[in-house]
């Protein structure tokens, strides 16, 4: 599909999200809706980012707040449960980093080329707090 730019959009149109809303959109799973090629959904970010979130699931314990702050909801939660990152919708800002409380930090941030399992193999030690 090609996609109009902001300044090609007619003035009033409506671009809708979904295709055909079956149901209640809000008891679906994101990949389950039916969403319209004009949805931001359906586009991906992933080219934008220098640096993308690492997700270390042996530190994390389900407090939420990536999900909360996340401004691109790119945080994957089922059942309460932090999963991981969509690494399509994430734009790289760091946002669930700053805001994820535990020591060591459950997500950092790594260079986009970094391999994940690395990652994770050279994950910073716990900061120790100064008297
Ligand atoms: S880096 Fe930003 S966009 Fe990506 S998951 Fe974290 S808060 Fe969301
Ligand atoms: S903010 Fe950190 S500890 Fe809380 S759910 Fe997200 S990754 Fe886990």
């Amino acid at each position: 599909m090609d996609y109009l730019g902001w300044d090609q959009v007619e003035a009033g149109a409506v671009l809708p999200s979904f295709d055909e809303v079956k149901g209640d959109i809000a008891l679906l799973k994101q990949a389950e809706r039916d969403y319209a090629p004009t949805n931001s959904y359906t586009a991906s970010v992933a080219d934008w980012r220098v640096f993308k979130p690492v997700f270390n699931r042996d530190l994390c314990i389900d407090c939420q707040n990536c999900w909360v702050f996340c401004p691109d909801t790119a945080i994957i939660a089922v059942d309460k449960k932090m999963v991981g990152i969509d690494y399509e919708h994430c734009k790289g800002c760091g946002v669930c980093v700053d805001v994820c409380p535990t020591n060591q930090k459950s997500l950092l941030m790594f260079d986009e080329n970094e391999d994940n399992d690395r990652a994770l193999q050279n994950w910073p030690e716990k900061i120790k707090k100064e008297k």
